[in-house]
């Protein structure tokens, strides 16, 4: 893998200030999923001004802008996510988020903004870049759904895309490190609900009545043993339960109580293994006690994100030619889900981290009030996507 010209890591040094100016704007100004219009209008803005192919609502809010170089060379893509969290900031700075109850928690503002800069350096010197950067702001991450619609829009097939990268930051390494391993990363995700049917009544009277909360209890305990007792102990698989809703008073036994949780795995066999489970297990444990229970899924579900051998491996080469072989760690695989998944399916590639955690003191999580990025990984991010983009391009 060739190390990076020197000339574009002056670039990067000069770029420094201005690319950590870009992400405290998106920073102060976050928007939600399919919300963000006024992050797609100043990406929309910069891509046009640095002379790319630019397409904007794709997707609701999505934007793609094209670069090509005046070599030959290959299609390759590079994906950011844009959006921000339903939180509000706890921070009070001058770059905190101005805008009460969202946040960019998760480092998407500073995603935004290492590609916005990657891409106009590229383009700034256009005559040295071979081949064709697709580059795609994805909306809606956060609530797993912008992905499906900017991939349906054809955003890897206009121009017909060979490969798919991506970074994403985070605090669980320093800044200067990044994290590259092949296979599974990052878990699937399935929200489910089941809802248990029984007949309300006196609470003096269960014998008159059926008592879904009973059952509801008994359907929770059990599903862990969905986990414990017939997935493989070398495989790891995750059930909760984070939301219980049942009666309102109580002595009135209800007549329906609803478990609502997430499923996270790292195979798609484990995955639909538990999934094909979990209804008929709620449904004959409901039965045990005179009630019906029903499952639904819904609402925010992906599969795993898998890293692709080959990408990977050329990933990893090129963050330690530029970053040195200490830089470049395999890490392990985070419980958290992303929507790059759907990316990773339709084309090869590979999605790696990088590190942003503070210089001191333990930092806070992401999706935290408290989250704060060390901003010294925003240059190490860039650089490693640089050299990725311009040996991807070039013909291998
Ligand atoms: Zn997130
Ligand atoms: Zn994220």
């Amino acid at each position: 893998m060739r190390k990076t010209d020197p000339s574009w890591t002056q670039e990067i040094d000069r770029r420094r200030d201005a690319l950590v100016a870009l992400r405290r704007d998106f920073h102060r100004h976050p928007e939600l999923s399919f919300e963000e219009r006024r992050t797609a209008e100043i990406i929309g803005e910069r891509l046009h001004a640095a002379k790319l192919e630019v397409r904007t609502g794709i997707a609701q809010t999505g934007v793609v802008g094209i670069l090509h170089g005046d070599r030959p060379g290959r299609t390759v893509a590079w994906r950011a996510d844009i959006d921000a969290l339903p939180l509000t900031e706890t921070l009070e700075a001058p770059i905190a988020s101005a805008t009460p109850g969202v946040m960019h928690a998760c480092g998407h503002d500073g995603h935004t903004a290492i590609a916005i800069t990657l891409a106009e350096m590229l383009a700034a010197r256009r005559a040295e870049v071979p081949g064709t950067a697709v580059f795609i702001f994805q909306p809606a991450e956060e609530v797993l759904g912008g992905a499906r619609p900017m991939i349906e829009a054809g955003v890897l097939d206009e121009p017909r895309a060979e490969e798919v990268f991506g970074l994403h930051l985070t605090t669980q390494m320093p800044s200067g490190q990044v994290m590259v391993r092949p296979g599974p990363n990052m878990a699937s995700a399935d929200a489910f609900a089941v809802e248990v049917r029984g007949r309300g009544g006196h609470g003096a009277y269960p014998h008159l009545s059926v008592d879904p909360v009973t059952a509801a209890a008994h359907i929770l305990i059990g599903m862990q043993h969905l986990v414990a007792k017939e997935v493989s102990a070398q495989e790891t698989a995750v059930l909760t339960v984070g939301q219980i809703q049942a009666g309102t008073k109580n002595n009135i036994i209800p007549a329906s109580a609803v478990m609502r949780g997430t499923l996270r795995t790292f195979d798609e066999r484990v995955r639909g293994q538990i999934l094909e489970r979990l209804g008929a297990f709620a449904a004959d444990l409901a039965r045990a006690y005179r009630a019906e229970a029903r499952l639904e899924l819904g609402g925010m579900r992906c599969p795993t994100v898998v890293n692709h051998e080959a990408e990977t491996s050329f990933v990893r080469a090129c963050a330690a030619a530029d970053l040195g072989e200490d830089a470049v760690r395999p890490g392990q695989p985070v419980m958290a889900s992303d929507d790059m998944c759907y990316f990773l399916r339709e084309r090869p590639g590979c999605y790696f981290r990088v590190g942003i955690a503070p210089a001191h003191g333990r930092p806070a999580p992401h999706h935290a009030p408290e989250f704060e990025m060390n901003e010294d990984g925003l240059p190490v991010g860039l650089r490693v996507a640089l050299g990725v983009m311009l040996n991807a391009l070039a013909a291998r």
